[in-house]
């Protein structure tokens, strides 16, 4: 692919910096889940020993450009000690000047953790200007960030411009190997459960993998948009108006080309999404007027099981309802453990879907459980992304 990873490359002495993906899920200024971070700390601790001064910086949320304190990366700073074991650094600001002195002071296998790389409006600009004053920090790049990869952002595309001694870390390696396995030589039969809440997102990735796939699965609000591009009644579900037409194609393109393309044959729907709304399972594959279908229903869970429990390879990106609210968490819960029972090669993307089968401490194994949303989805759809692009020289 003509990217060097950190393995292949001499560390000691060096100034390196390493953008990481540390946009965790937050929730009332707690950490929720913390995949991300657990998932960087192979490369970090590779720098360590091999003697670099390490500056760490991400990204959180959507600050755009603006000092939001609640948005700061100093609890993640407290979660790396925790993991570390030793001292690390934060800094509050994620600008080079103040922080060229610290870098210059640091002993060798100490890390610092700079602020939130959005905070300062240059990041989300690609301002090279801004990417200018990162580079003076360190003569290493290493970029590890696998879920902002597909970001034209400065730490990501401009600073890898500019240091000539860039690389990959651990992370984004185990992505590449997992993603590539699915677009190279997944055994079949090979199926996709794609859910979550809109058309849009994932159109993109169903046209491109309707002629590798033997089954598509669908469900999560997405699937009314598609019932309804087939005229069955929908109720009150969220259903994308302006998507039906693109619906419509793809459900005559996996026709044409004979993928099973497999819509809920039941529901179970709600009033509204809130853990104490009524609750009713329907008989079949209409929402009744009044009603909004916020999971699939029992007999759908059986049938799409049969066939993830019937395939060698499986990848799975968005929850099949709203699974934040107890009565809908069902259909998510139970295709989590089939997908996690399956001896084949299973791939789950998508934050929200990893957050749900976190949250259901669901002791299953995947294959590879993604730490990118967006950028699995682009990878897969065969998109340039920017981030690796930046990283051949
Ligand atoms: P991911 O982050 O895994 O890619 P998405 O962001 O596409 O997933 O979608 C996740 C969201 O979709 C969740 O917040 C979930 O509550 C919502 N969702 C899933 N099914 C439904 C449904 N039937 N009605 C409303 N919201 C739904
Ligand atoms: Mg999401």
């Amino acid at each position: 692919m003509g990217i060097k990873y950190i393995d292949e490359m001499a560390l000691a002495h060096k100034k390196v910096f390493i953008r990481v993906d540390f946009n965790l899920p937050m929730k009332d200024g707690k950490i929720v889940n913390d995949l991300r971070l657990k998932e960087s700390l192979p490369t970090i601790q590779h720098a360590r020993e091999q003697g670099a001064k390490i500056i760490l910086a991400s990204h959180l949320g959507r600050p755009e450009g603006k000092i939001v304190s609640k948005l700061s990366l100093e609890p993640i700073a407290e979660l790396l000690l925790f993991y570390l074991k030793e001292s690390v650094i934060f800094s509050h600001n994620c600008e080079a000047n103040g922080n060229k002195k610290i870098v210059q002071d640091m002993k060798e296998g100490s890390v610092l953790l700079l602020e939130n790389l959005r905070f300062h409006p240059g990041e989300e600009a690609n301002s090279v200007h801004f990417a200018n004053q990162l580079s003076k920090l360190c003569n290493v790049y290493i970029n590890d960030a696998f879920g902002a990869i597909h970001r034209i952002h400065a730490s990501v595309e401009a600073l890898p411009k500019i240091v000539s001694v860039k690389g990959a870390g651990f992370l984004i390696k185990k992505e590449i190997e997992a993603l590539t396995y699915l677009l190279k030589k997944p055994k079949k039969p090979y199926t996709i459960i794609i859910g979550g809440k809109k058309v849009s997102d994932k159109i993109g990735l169903l046209n491109c993998l309707l002629d590798q796939v033997d089954a598509i699965i669908i469900g999560g609000a997405m699937a009314y948009t598609f019932l309804r591009a087939m005229g069955i009644k929908t109720g009150n579900s969220l259903v994308e108006e302006d998507k039906i037409t693109v619906a419509r194609d793809l459900l005559q393109r996996a026709k044409k080309n004979q993928v099973r393309l497999l819509l809920p044959i039941d529901h179970v729907v709600g009033k509204r999404l809130r853990d104490d709304t009524p609750v009713e399972v329907t008989l079949g594959s209409e929402v009744p007027d009044g009603w909004m279908g916020c999971d699939i229903g029992p007999k759908t869970i059986e049938l799409y099981g049969k066939i993830i429990s019937e395939s060698q390879t499986v990848m799975w990106n968005g929850p099949l309802g709203a699974f934040e609210f107890k009565p809908f968490e069902t259909g998510t819960k139970k295709i989590a453990e089939t997908v996690g029972k399956n001896r084949g090669y299973t791939v789950v993307g998508g934050g929200d879907s990893v957050a749900a089968i976190q949250a259901f401490k669901s002791h299953y194994k995947f294959s590879h459980v993604s730490t990118g949303g967006g950028a699995s989805l682009e990878f897969l759809e065969g998109k340039i992304l920017p981030g690796l692009e930046a990283l051949k020289s």
